[in-house]
């Protein structure tokens, strides 16, 4: 079958990558893709994920048989209503009032709430001086999160009331706003404990959770110090996290909303990320997302030996699915360019071989006329490193960080990813 994927960043590089070991796989087509991929499958840089026309008349042209959306952007624009209506394809990835799950917090977290789903209390506001006055009169911390797509950069955890007043002003900056009039904020209860990332396959009223667990690293530096990012690096599975939670989430957070997304009207199918916190109340949702975790995808799908393309093929079917991991640890550490998740430079040159590709994931690199990679996003790539024990795959990971060429003021990356597994082990 022919498989196209939407989407350029190291999510995609990994389906692609996943997809290209499927025996039922003819043809891969990245749209746009990146310069991680041009070795195994068609790479159409030039096509943009917004231009829907275009990605249509390639679908049809090479008679693709799957799209599968990657990124979230495409999803809220609404480019699965459009495939699938306008032109009879076959998608994976939510249509735009699905994609809500991700794109409006608030929606999610009324949701929730309706279905008595356990997660953060909260208050939604659209009026910037209710604001202020919420957070005059509310005490510290303060967990202040925009509607819409930021890219891990719409939510502000912070200890003070004027740090919180300086970040509604900044969020408030960075809208579309008219007047006084903003985008939904939520304010929400401050969880504390620990994180996990739990992807769920869904169609409808059916859903199959993955196996494993995996967690990412959301802040910049070490020590979950510095501000939130796209995700600085993950591990997965996360043994010290029993099964008992596991199954606790699929009981109490995951039947229930895939439930409550039927009687919603809501005919979900794609990927659900759940982002949750194991609170002494117990697990509860931090957040909802309509398409795999990056960076979690990456080192996720690296552990999946089954036919993804097959995979799919059931869930469509709605047929039970068993999907085979890989035993042992995969981690991966996000190169990223100094200064993000705020300003930084682009253009910088980081020299690396094809043996070093294929443990790598990129997120933002371009390739130059001369064949250079250089820089082309915040975050530039994931590499990872596998292992029977999780210090093995950390070491790995780090020693081929020690192969690869760049100027250390340029980029930076976290020294402490999966600390947990190994604090706990
Ligand atoms: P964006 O919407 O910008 O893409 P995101 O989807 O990554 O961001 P969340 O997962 O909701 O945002 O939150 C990011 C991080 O903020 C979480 O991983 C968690 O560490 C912290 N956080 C979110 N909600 C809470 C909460 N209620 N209590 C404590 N910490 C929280």
């Amino acid at each position: 079958m022919n498989v196209a994927v939407i989407g350029k960043g190291g999510r995609e590089h990994a389906l692609v990558k996943m997809l290209a070991k499927s025996k039922s796989v003819d043809n891969i087509y990245a749209i746009p893709g990146n310069a991680g991929m041009k070795d195994i499958c068609e790479v159409m840089y030039r096509v943009s994920e917004k231009d829907f026309d275009a990605i249509a008349g390639i679908c049809i042209e090479r008679q693709v048989d799957w799209v599968i959306i990657g990124d979230a952007e495409p999803l809220s624009l609404g480019l699965a209503d459009f495939l699938i209506d306008e032109h009879g394809l076959t998608v994976f990835g939510p249509r735009k009032k699905e994609a809500q799950m991700e794109t409006s917090k608030s929606f999610t977290k009324n949701l929730l709430k309706k279905y008595n789903i356990p997660t953060a209390d909260f208050k939604v506001f659209t009026d910037l001086a209710e604001a202020k006055s919420y957070i005059e009169h509310a005490n510290p911390p303060y967990v202040i999160k925009k509607d819409g797509l930021s890219e891990g950069k719409g939510v502000v955890v912070v200890n003070s009331k004027e740090q919180a007043l300086k970040a509604l002003d900044n969020l408030y900056e960075a809208d579309d706003h008219d007047d006084s009039k903003m985008k939904p904020l939520i304010f929400e209860e401050f969880l504390d404990g620990e994180e996990f990332s739990l992807m769920v396959l869904v169609n409808e009223d059916y859903s199959h959770t993955f196996e494993l667990i995996a967690q990412d690293h959301k802040s910049a530096f070490g020590k979950n110090e510095g501000p939130n990012t796209g995700g600085m690096g993950a591990y997965a599975p996360v043994t010290h996290i029993s099964e008992s939670i596991r199954l606790e989430t699929i009981e109490k957070i995951i039947k229930p909303t895939v439930s409550a997304m039927v009687e919603e009207d809501l005919n979900y199918f794609g990927v659900l990320y759940l982002g949750a916190m194991i609170t002494e109340d117990g697990v509860k949702v931090l957040e909802y997302n309509a398409r795999f975790g990056d960076p979690e995808a990456q080192v996720l799908f690296s552990m999946i030996e089954s036919d993804f393309a097959c995979l799919l093929e059931d869930v469509k079917a709605k047929k039970p699915i068993n999907i085979d991991w890989k035993a042992g640890y995969t981690v991966g550490v996000m190169l990223a360019t100094a200064g993000y998740p705020y300003e930084y430079k682009a253009g910088i040159r980081i020299d690396f071989d094809d043996n070093i590709m294929e443990k790598s994931y990129i997120s933002g690199i371009r390739q130059t006329e001369d064949g250079d990679y250089i820089s082309a996003g915040g975050r530039i790539m994931l590499v990872t490193g596998s292992g029977k024990t999780i210090s093995e795959a950390l070491s790995s990971a780090y020693r081929t960080i020690e192969e690869i060429t760049f100027d250390e003021k340029d980029v930076f990356y976290r020294q402490d990813i999966a600390h947990r597994a190994i604090l706990i082990k």
